[in-house]
């Protein structure tokens, strides 16, 4: 979680010099970079002059699972004489490199979950530890939308460091103090920005704003806040004959967090992990004595739209949607977020 530095500064870093940047940086933090194989692109950690791309319309899966990994132990036990645990915290400094606009603004959306009420240490302590170097985009997909949720694609200031693409170089928009101290402690690969790298890289930050297929108007998605009159919508009983309940959309989401906590035990240890849930599975609402509220595939989609467009706004105030568009991109049956809003909001 960044703290904004007001006099945003600007400097230029050459292609050319980025993986010695990364290598340098190697030796002092968890690195994390965007890595293409077999066409398909994720966040994984980097090793000295090891491969990573920037070069890329977006990750396969988001970066929550940095966050929220999708197994992660909480601590280990051993009860052989007296229980003693040992708690599994991620205590190194991170930094991830190449993180849209959209996935940065989903983990400002997944702060508000795990700092409500009990603070998720497990959480909170790998979001504070971990520096963000964004990477503006210049070319959204076909099944983007961020714009739609006021999102810029060209622009984020709530990463500690900012790049946007000149061609043989990127244009370095520092936007927190932490950001300033990784230039400072590395000044060998920037230079100082001028006017003319500045304004190109607004020239080159609009066409990028301009460029979505799909989409609908923010304030359109107000209806989903009348529950009454939309809990019973038709839209709900269509979309539960074709959805397959397979839980892709809640996995590849940007900001779905539902998980699960189970205890593994072996003779005389054992451990306490959680792992990635959906709402979009039986067993997730299942309760012990048999009961289930959400028994229908209908019961299930209609909670995945109405979390993320009504209850999740009636209690942070803010869409848990960013328009990354993994959804649509990858759902077997096309079910698409923007369409369904679309069915509801046009009536
Ligand atoms: S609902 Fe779809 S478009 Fe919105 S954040 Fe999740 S995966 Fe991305
Ligand atoms: S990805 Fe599509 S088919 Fe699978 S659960 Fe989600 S909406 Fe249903």
């Amino acid at each position: 979680m960044n703290s904004n530095n007001p006099e945003r500064t600007y400097f230029l870093i050459k292609k050319s010099k980025v993986q010695s940047l990364l290598n340098n940086l190697y030796n002092e933090y968890k690195l994390f970079v965007p890595v293409e194989e077999e066409e398909v692109v994720d966040f994984r950690r980097y090793e000295v002059d090891g491969n990573f791309t920037l070069e890329f319309t977006n990750t396969l899966l988001p970066p929550k699972g940095l966050f929220l990994p999708q197994q992660e132990t909480l601590f280990t036990f051993n009860y052989e004489r007296d229980i003693s645990i040992e708690e599994k915290i991620e205590v190194s400094r991170r930094i991830i490199v190449g993180i849209r606009p959209c996935d940065s603004k989903s983990l400002t959306i997944l702060d508000e979950v795990f700092k409500d009420v009990n603070e998720d240490v497990y959480y909170l302590q790998k979001r504070n530890n971990t520096l963000l170097i964004g990477l503006g985009c210049t070319n959204p997909q076909i099944y983007c939308f961020c714009s739609s949720l006021e999102i810029d694609p060209g622009k984020d200031i709530s990463v500690d460091i900012f790049l946007t693409d000149l061609e043989d170089s990127y244009l370095v928009s520092v936007n927190t103090e932490r950001g300033q101290l990784l230039i400072k402690d590395f000044p060998e690969y920037f230079e100082k920005a001028g006017e003319d790298e500045i304004t190109r890289a607004l020239e080159i930050q609009s066409p990028a704003r301009e460029g979505f297929s799909v989409g609908f108007d923010k304030k359109d998605t107000e209806v989903f806040m009348d529950v009454e009159k939309i809990f019973e919508h038709p839209v709900w009983e269509e979309l539960a004959e074709t959805c397959l309940g397979c839980g892709i959309c809640t996995y590849l989401c940007s900001t779905c967090h539902c998980f699960d906590i189970t205890d593994e035990l072996t003779k005389n240890e054992g451990r306490r992990f959680r792992c990635w849930d959906s709402c979009q599975f039986f067993s997730f609402t299942n309760m012990a004595s048999g009961h289930n509220p959400r028994p229908d595939r209908k019961e299930r989609i209609r909670q995945r739209f109405m979390h993320k467009l009504s209850y999740f706004v009636s209690r942070y105030g803010c869409i848990a949607c960013v328009g990354c568009g993994r959804c649509l991109k990858y759902c077997p049956v096309d079910i698409d977020i923007t369409r369904v809003i679309g069915t509801i909001t046009n009536e």
